[in-house]
């Protein structure tokens, strides 16, 4: 039997946490190869990495590390500055694009890719939450094809695909983060970064831990499966065993669980519709598994979060320049962990009123990351 000649992918962030994973269920296959890959500031990973996979082209996206790094080769590979990303994600030789970076600047090259018909496995939900409409829609127009690397949106994607009836609600379920259990506790990035399910970037530690993550997720949600936010449902499940369920018309519920490990969903996106072999089996003898409701009061973030994603417009542009602005300082103990919600507050409701478009989405992040600076000095 002849064998299927591997997929070529660009890796968006191979430096980062769902970078590093990517590269393992990659590395660990021979259905894929790494044709290009980029990193934005960590070019002595980012060396290791391109000494070991040998990509053909790779992109250094911050400019200072860029000019730093001061070469434009690295053995076989070809080394561009930030400018030549879209043109990496898009080239015609690239079969799926796995968006792994973080924040908000891949959105052009996702949109590029989209646009010229690619498939782009998605981990990355800020450009989703500020500009879902617009990358749907390219991607329906041109063939392109978004699939989910989110665990809970995997889940409930495999759940879509799994049965042929329309979905009439989802749920994506929530770990809780670190300070569920904190008590009165002085809550330090330390302390938040010590997260009990998940490891992965700061970032997302720190969201997971404000309840933004999961309004994020809520906001993606919507997008990925055309769903209205009231048929939207997140619950709060410890043991983050169950990602995402779906509810049908005769109110059956199907439940997508595996262990809390993002190579999953990554390989789940890469080898779509097929499944990878992996060694990531559940025991079931002894599981207790809960599911209570998400208490949504807990986690301001989250509120502001759905606030955002209802009005929907540039708001969640704003919502996600306010927000990484005020999560690196929380990271810098710039601000105490209560502010983080102030800022995105104040920030949301001074955000101007201008035309949902590409350029005002960039335009409102940026407003929103430089508004809520001047909150924090
Ligand atoms: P990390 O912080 O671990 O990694 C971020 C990656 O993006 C690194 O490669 C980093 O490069 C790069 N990067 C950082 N800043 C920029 C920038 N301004 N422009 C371009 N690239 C940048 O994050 P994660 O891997 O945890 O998360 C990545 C994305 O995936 C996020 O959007 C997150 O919400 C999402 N996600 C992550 C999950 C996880 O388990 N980690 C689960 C689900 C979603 P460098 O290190 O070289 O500076
Ligand atoms: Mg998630």
């Amino acid at each position: 039997m002849s064998e299927r000649p591997p997929k070529n992918i660009c890796l968006m962030g191979s430096t980062g946490s769902i970078g590093r994973q990517a590269i393992d269920v990659i590395t660990g296959s021979r259905n894929f190869r790494i044709v290009s890959m980029s990193a934005h500031s960590n070019t002595s990973l980012f060396t290791k990495q391109i000494k070991k996979i040998k990509p053909e082209t790779a992109c250094i996206t911050n400019s200072e590390a860029f000019k730093k790094y001061g070469r434009t080769t690295a053995g076989p590979t070809k080394i561009f500055p930030p400018e030549k990303l879209s043109a990496l994600c898009s080239d015609k030789k690239i079969d799926i694009v796995l968006a792994g970076s973080s924040g908000s600047s891949a959105l052009i090259p996702i949109l590029d890719a989209l646009s010229k018909g690619k498939t782009v496995a998605i981990a990355n939900k800020e450009p989703i939450v500020m500009a879902g409409d617009i990358l749907c829609a390219a991607a329906k127009k041109h063939g392109g094809k978004i699939l989910p690397v989110d665990s809970e949106h995997s889940a409930v994607f495999q759940c879509i695909e799994n049965s042929k009836a329309p979905a009439e609600k989802i749920y994506i379920t929530a770990s809780g983060g670190a300070i569920l259990g904190a008590g009165r506790k002085k809550i330090s990035p330390e302390f938040i970064l010590a997260h009990p399910v998940w490891k992965m970037g700061k970032k997302i530690t720190v969201d997971s831990s404000t309840g933004m993550n999961k309004g994020l997720e809520v906001i993606e949600a919507h997008h990925l499966f055309a769903m209205d936010f009231s048929k939207i449902k997140v619950l709060l499940h410890p043991k983050a065993l169950i990602h995402g369920m779906v509810e049908f018309a005769d109110g059956s519920v199907s439940a997508y669980l595996s262990a809390p490990d993002m190579r999953i969903p990554i390989s789940y996106a890469l080898n779509y519709p097929q499944k990878m072999k992996m060694r990531n089996f559940m025991d079931f003898s002894n599981m207790n598994l809960t599911l209570e409701k998400y208490p949504a009061e807990k986690f301001i973030c989250f509120k502001l979060a759905l606030e955002a994603g209802k009005k929907g417009g540039l708001y969640p542009a704003s919502l996600v320049g306010a927000n990484e602005t005020a999560v690196s300082a929380f990271l810098a103990k710039r601000i105490p962990f209560a502010r983080i919600a102030h800022i995105i507050k104040k920030t949301l409701s001074e955000t101007p009123d201008m035309r949902y478009n590409i350029p005002n989405v960039l335009r409102i992040e940026k407003w929103a990351k430089e508004y809520a600076e001047k909150l924090i000095k």
